[in-house]
């Protein structure tokens, strides 16, 4: 039997064309895949669900998004997801966790937009068909595809603000690659996922509110009480190195971990966070007063994370566990 996938275009660059006033959205989901050549051996189906930058996206198109991708998969044998680049790092990992089947999903946009002569588009939709209709990708997850590289939607993050091998997985790389010839992966993810992720599939229409704050030094420290009071649910705390901040970030912290749970990430971009500085401040004395190490994960998945375990209900010791695992 034939694969048969389904792209979704939501818009982004890959969809956008200059004008006087700036590079906007312009071509519909339809010029997009005529613009690709077929796939022998695959057919393709679309749906377009929208055409906005993914810099509009909000979380109400990721629960519809995410659902609509589950129910597709019943039908389907994989899906491509077709959005902007600046935000592919977020929604990949999002649906990562919340779509509940092993087959293909794929994420993929362009840098390039579509009246360039050497637009990116083209191409990264057809390696990503290619992805999505081969049998290799099944229970991978959800990976992202973009420059010939397969990155999987837990470690990839957008590195470059312009060129077209804008993503890397950081130290662990890309799990594969897709040329002319085919799909090669080199390993699978090692952490719970889609079929093995018991957020998936999401069901309601809300997640608790999570922020994010960046840290530096001379920080006004106002922002945390500031959030709590306000509503956040939880707070990911990107600090220093393998995890440390300053001993009146520490003071604040004290107070704020009784009210709502904080994750510790990092501004550096490889490596994970660690309970090893005993100074106050030092990510040890993070820990001990509550504070939940984000391990490697970038700090917008660990926001995404976050909301999701909060969702469901649960308490810190299991937080702390959960953030091994996924
Ligand atoms: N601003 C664009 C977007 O994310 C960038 C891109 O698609 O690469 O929609």
């Amino acid at each position: 039997m034939r694969p048969r996938v389904l792209v979704v275009t939501t818009g982004g660059t890959i969809a956008m064309a200059k004008t006087e006033a700036g590079i906007k959205p312009s071509v519909n989901g339809r010029a997009l895949l005529n613009a690709v050549p077929g796939v022998e051996g695959i057919d393709v189906d679309l749906y377009e669900f929208s055409n906005v930058p993914s810099d509009w996206i909000e979380w109400k198109e990721w629960i519809l998004l995410s659902r609509y991708i589950n129910e597709r998969l019943l039908h389907y044998d994989g899906v491509v997801i077709v959005q902007g680049t600046d935000t592919i790092e977020e929604s990949a990992y999002f649906f990562n966790l919340t779509v509940s089947s092993s087959k293909p999903v794929v994420v993929t946009g362009a840098m390039r937009s579509s009246d360039v002569w050497d637009t990116d588009g083209p191409r990264n939709l057809r390696d990503s068909i290619m992805v999505a209709g081969n049998l290799n990708a099944v229970s991978k997850g959800v990976v992202v595809v973009v420059g010939g590289e397969i990155h999987a939607a837990r470690d990839v993050f957008k590195i470059d603000r312009q060129f077209t091998n804008a993503f890397s997985s950081g130290r662990k790389g890309a799990v594969g690659i897709v040329d002319e010839l085919g799909v090669v992966f080199f390993r699978s993810p090692e952490k719970r996922h889609t079929y093995r992720s018991e957020f998936a599939p999401f069901v309601g229409d809300v997640l608790p509110q999570v922020d994010v704050v960046y840290t530096y030094t001379g920080m006004n420290l106002d922002v945390f009480n500031f959030l709590v009071k306000d509503g956040s649910s939880g707070i990911v705390v990107v600090a220093a190195g393998i995890g440390n901040a300053s001993k009146h970030l520490y003071k604040v912290l004290k107070g704020v971990v009784s009210k709502v749970p904080v994750v510790i990430t990092s501004r550096a971009f490889y490596g994970r966070v660690a309970p090893l500085y005993g100074y106050e401040g030092g990510g040890k004395s993070l820990y001990d007063i509550g504070c939940v190490m984000g391990e490697d994960l970038h700090p917008l998945k660990a926001r995404i994370l976050l909301s999701l375990l909060l969702r469901h209900g649960k308490s810190l010791s299991e937080i702390r566990k959960e953030f091994k695992e996924y």
